[in-house]
């Protein structure tokens, strides 16, 4: 542009045209070039237009500006993702056995749910090879890991003074292989309830939960001692390790405290012998009922009477209310809210990364 306006100041009078005028305003569209040119001159052009141009060049200037910024980002992009595929190449081990772990949990989880659900029709010989498998996957990964530093984290010891990547490889494989760990435990559980009908199945959904929530207070600590050695880094002045380490440490009670409300909730429910959402049904009101669960559509087994009235077996209910908090018939709200429950099996999947 600059060489363009050069060439211009050089050979000016032959170069007033039209097109002349257009070369030396390269920032106005087309349409306004037009009407730059279907004046008289360049400086009839420039004068005429007055406070309309300037609007005009205003917001010409900002269209520049972001087809700038475009244009970069489309310069920048192959570099960044040249420098991502150098990235996963240096850590190619560790990336792909962190996106391997990962698969393995999310299918384990599948497993245990499915095998929750089919209640009486479980197999004890599947389970106890799934159990089997769960662990031998995580000691496998242990032990192929054995120089890594990953246990001392799992007895809350800091590590040794690692990078941040490594940090983070530590606590995510620590993350999924405790999940997968506990996965192996509620398999053991589902054998010992495996004919559970009825009262045994709320236990087997309380214990199944209290095991979640045991699970969730230990995975809030696990990552600590890494971000503890991580952050008391006496690099940067014993000043800021010590401010960056006690914010950190403050930011993670609090969630501890939470994380402790919610176990000591679950281990409450364990000992709460009757159902709070309703009493169980006498001999008169099932026969006023009809006797037929309308859940299960069978004869009415450990009859529970809700608060609308409504009765149903206890398990076909107490199923329900794992994931309602209604009536199935009427729909009035029955069950109060509550802590969460993982009575179906389930795992959070959500990565504890601080
Ligand atoms: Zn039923
Ligand atoms: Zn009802």
């Amino acid at each position: 542009m600059i060489a363009d306006r050069g060439g211009i100041d050089d050979d000016a009078e032959g170069r007033r045209s039209g097109v002349a005028a257009s070369d030396r305003v390269p920032l106005v569209s087309p349409a306004s070039s037009s009407s730059v040119a279907g004046g008289s001159g360049q400086a009839d052009g420039d004068v005429g237009n007055g406070v309309d141009s300037n609007n005009r060049d205003t917001s010409n200037y900002q269209r520049y500006d972001i087809q700038q910024i475009a244009k970069w980002i489309e310069q920048i992009l192959p570099f960044s993702l040249l420098l991502l595929v150098v990235f996963i190449r240096q850590h190619l081990q560790g990336f792909f056995v962190t996106i391997w772990i990962s698969a393995v949990m999310f299918k384990s989880n599948e497993i245990v749910k499915k095998q929750t659900a089919l209640k009486g029709d479980r197999k004890v010989s599947v389970l106890v090879g799934i159990s089997i498998a769960f662990m031998l996957h995580v000691m496998f990964i242990y032990w192929w890991y054995r120089n890594d530093d990953l246990l001392y984290p799992l007895v809350l010891v800091p590590p040794k003074a690692t990078p941040f990547w490594h940090a983070i490889f530590i606590i995510l494989v620590n993350d999924a292989l405790m999940r997968q760990a506990a996965m192996a435990f509620k398999c053991i559980l589902l054998i010992y309830y495996k004919s559970g009908r009825g009262h045994s199945f709320r236990r087997q959904a309380q214990m199944l939960t209290l095991i979640e929530y045991t699970l969730l207070l230990y995975r809030a600590l696990l990552p600590t001692p890494v971000w503890y050695r991580f952050f008391l880094n006496r690099a940067y002045g014993s000043l800021f390790s010590s401010l960056t380490t006690g914010l950190y440490l403050t930011f993670k009670l609090t969630s501890v405290v939470e994380k402790v409300q919610c176990f000591i909730s679950a281990l409450k429910a364990l000992s709460r012998k009757e159902v709070h959402y309703g009493v169980n049904a006498t001999m008169e009101q099932v026969n006023a009922a009809g006797d037929l669960c309308a859940i299960c559509q069978e004869k009415m087994h450990a009859p529970i009477l809700l608060r609308c009235k409504h009765i149903f077996c206890e398990e076909c209910v107490s199923e329900w209310f794992e994931r309602e908090r209604t009536c199935p018939l009427c729909r009035a709200l029955v069950k109060p809210a509550d802590l969460r429950t993982f009575g179906d099996g389930s795992t959070s999947l959500f990565f504890q990364l601080f």
